[in-house]
């Protein structure tokens, strides 16, 4: 091996969630290998198996047309002045909460997480239409998901 190769900076070891695989950082969850949200459903009686195929079943490939959770958060923050009841709140609530666990309104508003668990959800949420459901929770008029 040559003094260039071992040069090279080390790998930071990532401790991940034993149940969702998501990247640990607070100092009390590494040490339990578990984060604080699946230390908790597991403590409400969520079964860490299910969990784990419940994350299994809503993490997938990105569909063609989704877009970045982060961008429709910051579209909502732009918009919220024009369209009546739209909050992020809403926007929160229409997508189900915190990784799905309780459903979305609307199929559409499902949101596919990445291998880097990043959500994204479809691209016509960011469209007026989109943004009138999200206010409204009526996805009445939504497209097929
Ligand atoms: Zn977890």
């Amino acid at each position: 091996m040559s003094d260039k190769s071992k040069s090279t900076s080390p790998s930071v070891e990532r401790i991940v969630c034993k149940v969702c695989g998501k990247t640990l950082t607070r100092d009390q969850s590494i040490k339990a290998v578990i984060g604080h949200r699946c230390d908790s459903l597991l403590a409400a009686g969520f079964d860490a198996v299910k969990l784990a195929a419940h994350y299994a079943q809503v993490t997938g490939a990105i569909p063609e047309g989704y877009v970045k959770l982060s961008d429709l958060d910051k579209k909502v923050k732009r918009e919220k002045g024009h369209v009546p009841g739209l909050t992020i709140s809403k926007m929160v609530k229409a997508i189900g909460r915190d990784r799905a666990l309780e459903s979305a309104l609307h199929p559409i508003a499902r949101p596919v997480y990445d291998v880097r668990r990043h959500r994204w959800v479809n691209g016509w949420l960011m469209t007026k239409a989109g943004l009138v459901a999200i206010a409204t929770g009526d996805f009445s008029k939504a497209p097929k998901a």
